[in-house]
């Protein structure tokens, strides 16, 4: 899923959905939570964001039943393999913020919801020719399954529970919105994270674009969470990572490229312009910007060795 699934929103009926949850599926722990907006009517299903993590769901998730039938749909009409548009691009960009030295001249890498692979190995590739790291692997958690060939090794295995080993770079680009319960999947990313290793992800951080916009289009029932900078701000509070450290939390980097796409990249960095800027000056971590009209937030974290 690295490459970035968007869909217009679908209506789904009382027989496609679950129980409304009774706790917060981003965090685990939540029972509070604060209406957000409407989704759709008859069925209700609205946007809420949870007390204690900040993270905003869907009231109601999708049966599983329905999900597996959408996304073969989906994946039945367009191409899962696609390259993530300007993988070098982004891979330099998490890498500027890395302490690269502090990989040990070793990177495993996993990119959870990879898609065909192209992130990690741009990732992986830029690590050898710019940084020198010699040893390198690279595995994608994902339902893709083009092979990507390299000389170091590359293996894919279709869920988290056939991860084995652990890794020094872990990836969840653009994926946590699309998972019924982020909860697991972010303990067992971490627990598979390296002591010295980093951790990026990227959601989308939707909701504020809909308060400006009622036709911004929020691609549930793909899109289940929406996290932004408050949720990130205070994500190894909510999980109790008192050996990492939250490195960067910002805008996310604007995933459209100039040459495809000039007026949507350019639209793109003006609305993230402002929130940069009060990010670099004045607004205190943990609280919710004053100009949050940004589409996505991206964080680096680092484990203690
Ligand atoms: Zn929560």
């Amino acid at each position: 899923m690295s490459t970035e699934i968007s869909h217009k929103t679908v209506h789904l009926e009382e027989g496609d959905l679950d129980p409304p949850a009774v706790t917060c599926q981003v965090c685990g722990r939540g029972t509070d939570f604060r209406f957000v907006l409407r989704l759709q009517q008859a069925p209700d299903i609205d946007f809420q964001q949870c007390a204690t993590c900040s993270a905003c769901s869907v009231s109601r998730m999708p049966r599983d039943s329905y999900l597996a039938e959408f996304y073969a749909r989906y994946y039945g009409e367009h191409d899962q393999g696609v390259t993530f548009r300007g993988a070098a691009r982004f891979a330099r960009h998490i890498l500027a913020s890395l302490d690269v030295p502090s990989l040990g001249g070793r990177a495993r890498i996993v990119d959870y919801g990879g898609g065909d692979g192209s992130l990690a190995c741009a990732l992986a590739d830029t690590l050898r020719e710019r940084h020198g790291v010699r040893d390198l692997e690279v595995v994608i958690v994902d339902y893709a399954n083009r092979q990507i060939a390299r000389d170091y090794p590359v293996s894919y295995c279709s869920d988290l529970s056939g991860l084995a080993g652990s890794f020094d770079v872990v990836i969840a680009s653009a994926v946590l919105e699309h998972v019924k319960q982020p909860v697991e999947v972010i303990r067992r990313l971490f627990a598979v994270l390296n002591p010295g290793g980093f951790f990026y992800a990227r959601t989308p951080y939707s909701l504020p674009m809909r308060r400006l916009s009622a036709g911004f289009d929020l691609s549930f029932p793909m899109h289940l969470h929406d996290m932004g900078n408050v949720y990130w701000d205070n994500f190894l509070t909510t999980y109790g990572l008192s050996d990492c450290r939250l490195l960067v939390s910002r805008p996310s980097i604007v995933s459209t490229d100039f040459r495809a796409n000039p007026l949507v990249t350019v639209l793109a960095h003006a609305m993230k312009f402002p929130a940069r800027v009060e990010r670099g000056f004045f607004s205190r971590p943990g609280r919710n910007l004053l100009w949050p009209f940004v589409g996505g937030w991206e964080v680096i974290i680092g484990k203690s060795r």
